[in-house]
């Protein structure tokens, strides 16, 4: 484990109201572990009641507009989210570039437009089975990352990248920690040519499958930070699982 975890619920597009107990259920997971920074992402609908219901969990959103305001309409702006209470905002999901076709530079335009509005970004990069397959994962990512990491003096400051590789999310199916791990030092690789020395303080989660039985195991993984996790952030059971193990690593 890297530095001081960081491990992330993404909801995507599940959660109302009545599944806010769940959230404060895992609000005192993190409380029981202050050496974990813990995050929530919740659908933009549920992300004010959620900054209300947290006490030791930051709030995120998962996408953001490029731009502040205007005639955008169903898209939610960086500083829209700010006003919500999210303190940071997920870019480049998988799933929005794949459904929503989001290039590389519209993702930094937004990741730069997130910081532009004191938000953090979590920055998503990763391959899909084909370009795994055809031994094209760390170009890819690469690429991604040269086209996507946010630009700007203190863009580092307050920016993490999620690993996910798009074959990961959802399956069940995870690279192995060898995997993991090659493809996190390739990432620091590129954050400190991009960044200097502040790339050194980025944190990089994996995101893929993780779960309450896989976490320690790919926590341990070189170079990884954290974890930006899915299906598995639903319930507080697992979640907080995954919250421990990351205590217990970063305690070992
Ligand atoms: C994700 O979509 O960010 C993700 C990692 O999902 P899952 O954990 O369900 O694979």
């Amino acid at each position: 484990m890297t530095g001081r975890p960081y491990i992330v619920g993404n909801w995507k597009m599940n959660g109302t109201r009545a599944m806010l107990s769940e959230a404060r259920a895992i609000d005192r997971a993190a409380a029981r572990h202050p050496g974990v920074d813990v995050g929530i992402v919740p659908p933009f609908t549920l992300i004010s009641a959620m900054v209300e219901a947290a006490q030791d969990m930051a709030v995120g959103g998962q996408d953001c507009h490029a731009k502040p305001s205007g005639a955008f309409t169903g898209d939610v702006s960086a500083p829209l989210l700010a006003d919500t209470g999210a303190v940071f905002t997920i870019v480049g999901h998988s799933e929005r570039r794949a459904l929503h076709g989001e290039s590389n530079a519209e993702v930094q335009a937004k990741a730069n437009a997130a910081l532009e509005a004191g938000l953090g970004v979590i920055l998503c990069v990763g391959e899909t089975e084909a370009e795994r397959d055809s031994g094209q994962a760390e170009a890819v990512v690469g690429a991604q990352l040269d086209g996507s990491l946010p630009t700007g003096e203190d863009a580092a400051a307050r920016l993490s990248v999620a690993y996910e590789p798009v074959w990961a999310i959802g399956t069940g199916r995870v690279p192995s920690v060898d995997d993991v791990g090659a493809m996190h030092r390739a990432i620091r690789a590129k954050l400190s040519a991009v960044y200097g020395e502040a790339g050194a303080a980025v944190r990089v989660l994996y995101g893929g499958s993780v779960n309450a039985g896989n976490a320690a195991e790919l926590l341990a993984a070189d170079e990884v930070g954290g974890a930006l996790v899915g299906g598995a952030s639903l319930t507080a059971e697992s979640f907080a699982t995954i919250i421990s193990a990351a205590a217990a690593l970063a305690e070992a």
